[in-house]
């Protein structure tokens, strides 16, 4: 018999165990946990969008003129004409042919590595990746190799070697989400071109975020070289879903191949209507981006005078390094008593002695909840160091 009493002890036993903890938001920062008001910085709904009235008024419209399911696979009727209008908006976002939209981020990516990738193939994934890129990178059945972080010349090693394979795959996320750090994407896209291996981006947390024009990784460079450019509506564009963008005939071969949008129930109506308006937003009020990057590059400045040591890219998702799972765990306890929701970030989600509080942050943010935050944060890393002292 499988021992899953015992196989949870040692969950409890590494404070690695997890549950699941009711929360009620109240707006794009403010939430009620056990009774209490709590300011959150754990949610990667960067532009506060999935309250922004516009947003919610066309989810609302869309369910009171279409109803409130998916009913069936995009391939039979639940192709809801919305999805044409989005696929447009999405492909125009990221100067891509085509986009095509799936039910989730995750099931972008298990959609899109397991239809261009089998046996005879191999994938190269930043070893930070993002568990819906490694998850299927192993479901494609291709040879799976992870390189070092950010590493280019790991990866240039092991591509030199790889020549024997069918089609070679580099994968990576933009903006990493655990660590908040930016791949080396023109470096990636150059070397994907040297060696002709297909180049799939994950720009989950970059789509709607990076200033100027919230377009993700385009704004930083010219992301032609890109072949597969993934995102998530369930991020900055305060939705549900995901897609992947680029060439019109890579698109139609995904709307052939992936399992994940043919046996998957469509997304409901609101759900597109609503990541429709999102992305319109990012057109007409342009100014979002700007305030989130302002925020971020307030609370990094705080955190720096505070002590802390932040890496060097200044996107929203800022991690604060603790290592110790138990330590972590203390807290994000003592942040949550100060009215913070920042979770502990445990392995497997990070490296084992990474742990971490990782916040996120909000345009919505005030300069006064930044502050206080800093100062909570402060206290609770402080007094947990004095504690730790005195019990030794
Ligand atoms: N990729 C990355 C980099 C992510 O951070 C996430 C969400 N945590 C996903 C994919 C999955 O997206 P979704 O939540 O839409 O499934």
């Amino acid at each position: 018999m499988i021992d899953l009493k015992s196989e949870m002890d040692l969950l409890k036993r590494s404070s690695s165990f997890r549950y699941l903890r009711d929360y009620e938001p109240l707006g794009p920062v403010k939430g009620i946990i056990d009774g209490r008001p709590v300011i959150n910085f754990s949610s990667n709904d960067y532009l506060g969008f999935s309250h922004h009235p516009l947003v919610k008024q066309a989810a609302k419209d869309a369910v009171e003129r279409y109803g409130t399911g998916g009913t069936s696979s995009r391939l039979l009727s639940g192709n809801f004409s919305g999805y044409r209008e989005l696929e447009e908006e999405l492909a125009e976002l990221k100067g891509a042919e085509a986009a095509l939209v799936f039910s989730s981020g995750y099931m972008t990516n298990i959609g899109v590595l397991s239809s261009i990738s089998s046996r005879e193939d191999i994938i190269l994934a930043d070893r930070l990746s993002h568990a819906s890129l490694i998850d299927s990178s192993l479901l494609s059945r291709a040879r799976f190799f992870r390189y070092r972080h950010l590493d280019r010349d790991h990866l240039e090693v092991e591509l030199k070697k790889s020549s024997g394979y069918r089609r070679r795959v580099i994968a990576t996320d933009s903006i990493f989400s655990m660590d908040g750090d930016s791949a080396p994407l023109k470096e990636l896209s150059e070397l994907a071109k040297k060696y002709d291996a297909v180049l799939v981006v994950d720009d989950a947390h970059g789509t709607g975020v990076l200033a100027p024009k919230g377009d993700g990784s385009s704004s930083l460079f010219d992301t032609s070289g890109i072949d597969f450019q993934i995102g998530t509506l369930s991020k900055a564009l305060g939705s549900v879903g995901g897609f992947v963008a680029g060439k019109k005939e890579s698109i139609e071969l995904l709307t052939n191949k992936a399992r994940t949008l043919i046996y998957n129930t469509a997304l409901p109506p609101s759900a597109i209507a609503a990541a429709i308006a999102s992305v319109k937003l990012l057109r007409v009020e342009p100014f979002w981006q700007k305030r989130l990057k302002d925020k971020v590059a307030y609370v990094r400045q705080k955190l720096v005078s505070n002590g802390f040591s932040l890496s060097n890219d200044p996107t929203p998702i800022i991690p604060i390094l603790l290592k110790d799972n138990e330590k972590t765990n203390r807290v994000s306890r003592a942040l949550l008593e100060r009215g913070f929701l920042a979770p502990a970030i445990r392995p497997p989600s990070v490296p084992e002695g990474t742990s971490r509080i990782r916040i996120t942050i909000s345009a919505h943010h005030t300069h006064k909840q930044l502050d206080d935050f800093v100062r909570a944060l402060s206290d609770s890393v402080n007094n947990d160091l004095d504690q730790t002292t005195v019990r030794k």
